[in-house]
């Protein structure tokens, strides 16, 4: 949510916000526009997986009527659930900056807990860690929409991946948003050649994926390190391995979302 078009507050991305009814219309519009972009292009079946907070944010009656539509924040594969090798193509749709930009628009990786987070080595925000899970399965990511930032971190994980920015990010609070009409005009016109162009790749599959992540504080490693395969780096950081990406991106989830240290 805080990648689309119009977005450029923090009251509107939290579902207590006052203004998080209007940000959930303006989600549907950049949804609607990739849709019918992607039937377009010669999609043959849309499926939207809500991924933002609650994930219950898109309501069923404002979606494109030829959707299908995933909610609810409770998915092993959170951002991902639903994806298998039968999909022809992806599209991310209203991504972020990773956490630690200096600039981007509520720049964070996961959820507000991670100061870091490496695949294999490698700095990854949402974008690059749903990367992996994408060629995992041989589904190529073809199309993101977001604030400036986002769209040229996802170009170093996803180098074919062709951009829509929706806005500029001035710094981690203020933007420049353009014109909404303009925005969903071209997320329409960029999925239906994204989609019409779309080649599937050969899964990679690596031989294991070695996670580390770096958290703000160290409650949840503290307690993420009581399962004796999730190795304590340092106070703050924990590190484990897995030699599948879909576990390896179960495991991610858990830890940044599900183990409450309040
Ligand atoms: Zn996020």
């Amino acid at each position: 949510m805080e990648g689309i078009s119009g977005v450029n507050s923090d009251n509107q991305t939290s579902a207590a916000g006052a203004e998080y009814g209007r940000a959930r219309k303006l989600m549907v519009e950049d949804a609607n526009a990739a849709i019918r972009g992607a039937f377009e292009g010669g999609a043959m079946q849309v499926v939207v997986n809500d991924s933002h907070g609650s994930q219950r944010n898109i309501l069923p009656e404002d979606l494109d009527q030829r959707a299908h539509l995933i909610s609810h924040s409770f998915k092993r594969h959170g951002m991902m659930e639903g994806l298998d090798s039968t999909f022809d193509a992806i599209i991310f749709v209203g991504y972020h900056a990773k956490a630690g930009s200096p600039r981007g628009v509520f720049a964070h990786t996961g959820s507000g807990v991670l100061r870091d987070l490496q695949i294999n080595g490698q700095s990854v925000g949402e974008g690059g860690m749903n990367a992996f899970l994408a060629r995992w399965f041989g589904v190529p990511v073809i199309m993101i929409t977001g604030d400036d930032v986002a769209v040229a971190e996802q170009k170093e994980t996803t180098p074919q991946v062709r951009g829509v920015t929706v806005k500029r990010a001035i710094n981690s609070r203020a933007v420049e948003l353009r014109p909404l009409a303009d925005t969903r005009k071209e997320i329409q016109e960029v999925a239906k050649a994204t989609v019409a162009a779309a080649r599937k790749a050969p899964p990679e599959r690596l031989a294991r994926y070695v996670v580390r992540m770096e958290m703000r504080d160290p409650t949840i490693p503290e307690v993420a390190s009581a399962f004796r395969e999730i190795r304590l780096v340092n106070p703050t950081t924990v590190e484990f391995t897995r030699e599948s990406m879909p576990d390896a991106y179960r495991l991610i989830r858990v830890i940044y979302r599900f183990i409450n240290t309040d």
